[in-house]
């Protein structure tokens, strides 16, 4: 269930379920791609100001809760960090579909990260792919 999704989300970070977060959870799980902050807005119930919304994906980004993606142009889309994928998740990758411009989570297969020069540490990185979605091919 959503609701139940939602709440298992929250609690594990220990965070309180106001009306916003539930709702912003919810238009994520529910697209089941990546959204921008205005494709979330839009798909809001509750008529939440854009402070409000800014302000929860911004504690979302800080418990990992969510993850954003950086695309071509500064657009940023934002996507459920799932805890199963927690070990994924600093070297997971991106699908971006040419056709109808949804950015995906790839999990599986993981890429090996990058080897990198002595005395480097990577805490992350951006690996995004294009082509075309099963909805579009
Ligand atoms: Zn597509
Ligand atoms: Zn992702």
């Amino acid at each position: 269930m959503l609701q139940e999704e939602v709440s298992i989300l929250l609690g594990q970070k220990n965070m309180s379920k106001t009306p916003c977060r539930v709702e912003v959870l919810r238009v994520l799980l529910e697209s089941g791609s990546a959204l921008s902050e205005p494709d979330i807005r839009s798909r809001l119930n509750g008529g939440f100001d854009r402070t409000t919304v800014y302000r929860t994906l911004r504690s979302f980004l800080d418990q990992d809760v969510i993850h954003s993606i950086s695309l071509e142009g500064g657009t940023v889309m934002y996507a459920i960090t799932h805890q199963k994928e927690k070990h994924a998740e600093l070297f997971h990758s991106h699908f971006f579909c040419d056709d109808c411009s949804k950015v995906y989570c790839l999990t599986k297969p993981e890429f090996e990260p990058p080897v990198l020069p002595e005395g480097f540490k990577a805490n992350g990185y951006d690996l995004l792919i294009n082509g075309t979605c099963n909805n579009c091919s």
